[in-house]
């Protein structure tokens, strides 16, 4: 091996930045209250932008009735149609279609993005669940996911403040997106109105809370991340006199765009958020989320080809953005043959090297870092948001009737980061457990909602909960 050293000095350097000791995250936990007051104090005053949903009830259960709705959160427009029956947990039935939104569409015009979506609602809607043609009558009510951040103006509308996640259509920012699905929904003929607006994160509080009351947040870790959860009122300073029946509303953080100094960066990072397209942005979310992880550790894995030869001489994909996916990362990472078989075949099949023993274990101890470093940053934003609400068993909670160090913390988590990487889940669990330490922690429950906004809705997802 001729400069084996040098590729054993890149790991060490980036295990080095990416070190996440308790004493770092619980800054971080700090850094993620701080902002949140900050963002609750004024619009504009934290990079959190802390939005108002105007939601001041979720669903308990007892609802009933035929619901539609449609999520838009990316490169997919889901529908779906539910039928709750009354009685807690009760989804008597549900049905949905997902459809990809072609790449073209995803930069091209408002109108022909949302005539896409309206037109694979009024497939859907009109016809039955056994594919029978409806005819649709009475004006329908619907649910609106749309995960992207939006300034709400009322439950039902608001304008969207800047797209993300590979969407960038430039006149849609700063229009009502409810009002553009509904001019588009008239065109193709379709009556219908959005009567709830709302993004993939409230949609997963929503979902967790018609299962379990304890549910006070909400957190998605899939291509995106985000949080959201319940705030008092009389905290929510921008918006002064601002009542709601329940005292609470819910508060879309667009966490993914946090920032602290605090957060461990590495040049890795810093080259990854030059080159994105949304530089300086969603900084928390380049560290955590599914879209980027793997990326990361594309790019130690190049910069260790380029300074040794455990790659040999072949650079193959290393080079190139985005050649690693996060599933194929969580593959390599989660290989438990002893020659690392599988780390081999994604290595060959996806970026054409060809590697030895020695080097697959490298391979994977740089998975370990990334996810490790993700999981456990993503365990620190939580943490804030339980301290933030006074359930971090600190003391100095909000007044109430119970003792903040007993009651129960539900926080729902969606995303296929989360629910489809055992690694990454088990490092925030135990990052959370250390943080909150043994006690505490025993109440606290992450549990997994398979998808609130989309199509996975089903009776199982309350079954899947996990008490960190
Ligand atoms: P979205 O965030 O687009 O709504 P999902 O919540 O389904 O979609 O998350 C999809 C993302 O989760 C993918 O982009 C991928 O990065 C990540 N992901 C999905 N499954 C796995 C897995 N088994 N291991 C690691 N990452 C995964």
């Amino acid at each position: 091996w001729r400069r084996w050293g040098r590729a054993v000095g890149v790991l060490r350097e980036f295990e080095e930045g990416c070190a996440t000791p308790i004493g770092r995250l619980r800054q971080v936990v700090d850094a993620m209250v701080v902002e949140m007051h900050a963002g609750l104090a004024s619009d504009g005053g934290s990079k959190l932008k802390m939005l108002l949903t105007f939601v001041d009830r979720l669903p308990d259960g007892k609802e009933e009735g035929i619901y539609y709705a449609i999520d838009l959160g990316g490169a997919n427009v889901r529908v779906l149609r539910v039928q709750l029956g009354g009685k807690r947990s009760m989804i008597l039935g549900h049905e949905g279609e997902s459809n990809p939104v072609p790449r073209n569409l995803l930069t091209n015009s408002t109108v022909e993005l949302f005539d896409l979506v309206a037109m694979t609602l009024k497939h859907f809607v009109e016809k039955d669940e056994n594919g029978h043609k409806l005819v649709v009558e009475k004006t329908k009510e619907l649910g609106f996911t749309f995960s992207f951040p939006v300034k709400q103006k009322s439950v039902s509308s608001g304008v969207l403040i800047k797209w993300t996640k590979g969407l960038f259509i430039e006149d849609t920012v700063g229009r009502d997106v409810t009002q553009c699905l509904e001019e588009a929904l008239a065109r193709r003929g379709l009556n219908m109105r959005v009567t709830v607006l709302v993004n993939d994160t409230v949609g997963a509080l929503a979902l967790g809370h018609y299962y379990d009351k304890d549910t006070v947040a909400a957190v998605i870790i899939g291509a995106g991340t985000n949080a959201c959860y319940v705030e008092r009122t009389d905290a929510i300073i921008k918006c002064q006199g601002l009542l709601t029946n329940s005292g609470g509303m819910v508060i879309n953080m667009e966490w993914g765009n946090f920032w602290s100094s605090h957060l461990p960066r590495t040049p890795y990072d810093i080259a990854l958020d030059d080159e994105s397209q949304n530089r300086n942005e969603q900084g928390f979310e380049k560290l955590i989320s599914g879209m980027y992880l793997g990326d990361v550790a594309r790019r130690v894995l190049y910069k260790m080809a380029l300074e040794s030869d455990v790659f040999g001489d072949a650079i193959g994909g290393l080079s190139t953005p985005f050649a690693l996916s996060t599933p194929m990362m969580a593959a390599m990472h989660e290989d438990e043959s002893p020659d690392l078989r599988e780390v081999a075949r994604i290595l060959e099949e996806t970026m054409q090297v060809l590697v030895p023993l020695k080097t697959r274990k490298l391979v994977v101890r740089v998975c370990d870092i990334v996810t490790r470093r993700a999981a456990r940053l993503a365990a620190a934003g939580i943490v804030g948001i339980l301290k933030k609400m006074g359930r971090d068993g600190s003391g100095g909670a909000p007044t109430g009737r119970t003792k903040s160090k007993t009651r129960r913390s539900v926080v729902a988590v969606e995303g296929g980061l989360y629910a489809g990487y055992t690694l990454f889940r088990e490092y925030l669990n135990e990052a959370i457990r250390e943080i909150l330490g043994e006690q505490v922690s025993r109440n606290v429950v992450l549990r997994i909602t398979e998808d609130g906004s989309g199509q996975r809705l089903n009776r199982d997802s309350c079954r899947q909960s996990q008490t960190v």
